[in-house]
């Protein structure tokens, strides 16, 4: 007797950097304007009001280094991020230990159909069609805490076919990793294989197929990413 009905859904699994085992994902939590630079360039105030999220889907991360220009959009945005793999969860974390919960590191890019994210916003829908597309969600391999520590601070910036358009320091983060933590904690319970994506610095802007976005954090090494 077969245990499901229908053909199992593969888990998603990311590449760790130095193993050979991989990264199981659960859900991915995405801050909004993270950074204050960034919150201005959309048009909004950077000061500090509570931090909002939303979700892609764990089978949106990709870590082939390539992104497929997707349908029904002409203006595709490329964010630079760094995503937070977490290895155990739970409620109401307290700031001082939300970084025991952290497994590692990684670069990634939020790659938004910012035409179809911009009309969302004007209606008061849901961001999914804008955000949660198929490989929206570029990954590069997971560098383990235990390895490179937790980075706080040093530059992340991004370029297109090697030009420079977005700049930024993850010092520059409005909400912190270890508040992001705690804080999705207090709505959600938080478990192994939850991955937060951190926002993105200021500069975003579209690509276009053939291009080569190429994503660079200290101390994370760098990503290359192919519009194809
Ligand atoms: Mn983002």
């Amino acid at each position: 007797m077969p245990e499901f009905v229908i053909e199992t859904p593969p888990t998603v699994a990311l590449p760790v950097a130095g193993e050979t085992a991989k990264f199981p994902v659960r859900r991915i939590y995405c801050i909004g304007r993270n950074y204050a630079a960034h919150a201005v360039e959309m048009g909004h105030d950077p000061d500090r009001e509570p931090p909002f999220f939303f979700q892609k889907n764990p089978d949106n991360l990709d870590p082939s280094g390539e992104f497929p220009y997707p349908p029904k959009t002409s203006d595709v945005h490329h964010e630079a991020e760094i995503a937070v793999m977490l290895k155990s969860g739970g409620t109401n974390i307290p700031l001082e230990s939300a970084l025991d919960h952290v497994y590692g590191y990684a670069l990634s890019l939020d790659m938004t159909r910012r035409d179809l994210q911009g009309e969302a916003k004007k209606l008061g829908r849901p961001w999914e069609i804008g955000k949660a597309f198929e490989r929206s969600a570029p990954v590069g391999p997971i560098h383990p805490a235990s390895k490179i520590g937790h980075p706080s601070e040093g530059a992340i910036t991004l370029t297109v076919n090697g030009e420079k358009k977005q700049e930024g320091d993850l010092n520059q983060m409005i909400w912190k990793v270890p508040e992001m933590i705690s804080y999705l904690s207090e709505y959600f319970e938080l478990a192994p294989g939850d991955v937060i994506m951190s926002g993105t610095p200021a500069g975003v802007g579209p690509v276009g197929k053939g291009d080569v976005m190429e994503i660079s954090v200290e101390g994370l090494g760098s990503m290359t990413v192919k519009v194809i």
